[in-house]
């Protein structure tokens, strides 16, 4: 399959890349690992007349752990993820999606961006991101928005990003004490396969141990990964325990909406919902306990 014919920008700067955009608008698209975008062009599904490179920016390939959150530069790759201690210590949950994603070939140029980018509802990242409750920085010539990630999916392969904006960042919560996450997904085979259900749960406790706050995310039962808001709601307040993680499992199974294809029935991935909401709760608590 032949890419169709395009003009290529490699700038070396923020500002650069952003009066890239400003001059040619929808006409243009972003490229980071481009392992999402170049299959969609080969496909012919999009089309873009010019390709804007964004690898080239040293800036957007930081890591800061230095202050209340963990700020992720959107070209840091998913192989940067996994090696990254800090990224491990912290954000275990999110080191545990990045492990999952595609092929060690796939993880060395896939970003982090490009995930959150492509907007799939299967993707590895957003979950336990967004349990974390991370904040996106989008960035153009007229400044700097920022946008929760509850905020960001608009449906499959569209976000909130607009044409003349570039993500930049990524603001994750530093963990707080008593706090801990889980992600897990499951796919029809085990090697380079698309999710069939993916879910990352996250709590933090109080003093005395009962759950002040919970957040589980849902991937592939929705057309964006949706927070299962009965199932948080059921947790707060609660002592954790097994009995109880498994009714906010069926929580969440209701609070799902997946559809029937050829990767699973929907009513197997709203029980496997529950599975794993349960099982990613009971990682969570662990960690919580754990992290003083
Ligand atoms: C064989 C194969 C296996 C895969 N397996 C998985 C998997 O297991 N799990 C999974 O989640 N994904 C998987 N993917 C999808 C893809 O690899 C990931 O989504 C990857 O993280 C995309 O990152 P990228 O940097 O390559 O994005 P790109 O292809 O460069 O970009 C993807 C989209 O995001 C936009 N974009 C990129 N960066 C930015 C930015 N900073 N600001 C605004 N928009 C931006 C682009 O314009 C484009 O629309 C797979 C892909 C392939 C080809």
């Amino acid at each position: 399959m032949l890419l169709p014919k395009f003009d290529f920008h490699e700038p070396k700067t923020l500002h650069e890349a952003c009066q890239i955009l400003a001059e040619y608008g929808t006409k243009a698209k972003l490229i980071a690992g481009g392992t999402d975008l170049m299959v969609n062009m080969k496909k012919k599904i999009l089309s873009p007349q010019q390709v804007v490179s964004i690898s080239r920016i040293a800036e957007l390939k930081k890591l800061d752990t230095s202050g209340d959150s963990i700020r992720i530069g959107a070209c840091f790759t998913v192989a940067d993820l996994i090696t990254s201690d800090a990224i491990q210590k912290h954000l275990g949950a999110l080191g545990e999606g990045a492990k999952n994603l595609g092929t060690p070939l796939i993880r060395n140029l896939a970003t982090i961006g490009g995930n959150l980018g492509s907007a799939r509802p299967a993707a590895d990242l957003p979950p336990s991101l967004m349990a974390y409750g991370a904040q996106v920085v989008l960035s153009s010539l007229s400044g700097e928005r920022t946008l929760s990630l509850d905020q960001f999916f608009l449906g499959p392969g569209f976000t909130a990003v607009k044409p003349d904006e570039i993500l930049t960042e990524i603001q994750v919560p530093a963990p707080l004490p008593r706090s801990g996450a889980g992600y897990i997904n499951i796919g029809v085979r085990k090697g380079q396969d698309c999710n069939l259900v993916n879910v990352a749960s996250f709590i933090a406790l109080d003093t005395d141990g009962t759950i002040r706050n919970a957040r589980i995310v849902m991937g592939c039962v929705g057309p964006i990964p949706l927070r299962a808001r009965s199932a948080e709601k059921m947790l707060i307040g609660q002592k954790p325990e097994s009995a109880l993680f498994s009714r906010a499992g069926a929580a969440a199974s209701s609070d799902s909406t997946p559809i029937d294809d050829f990767r699973g029935s929907a009513a197997y991935k709203r029980d496997m919902v529950g599975v794993l909401t349960r099982r990613t709760l009971d990682i969570a608590f662990h960690e919580a306990t754990q992290r003083q």
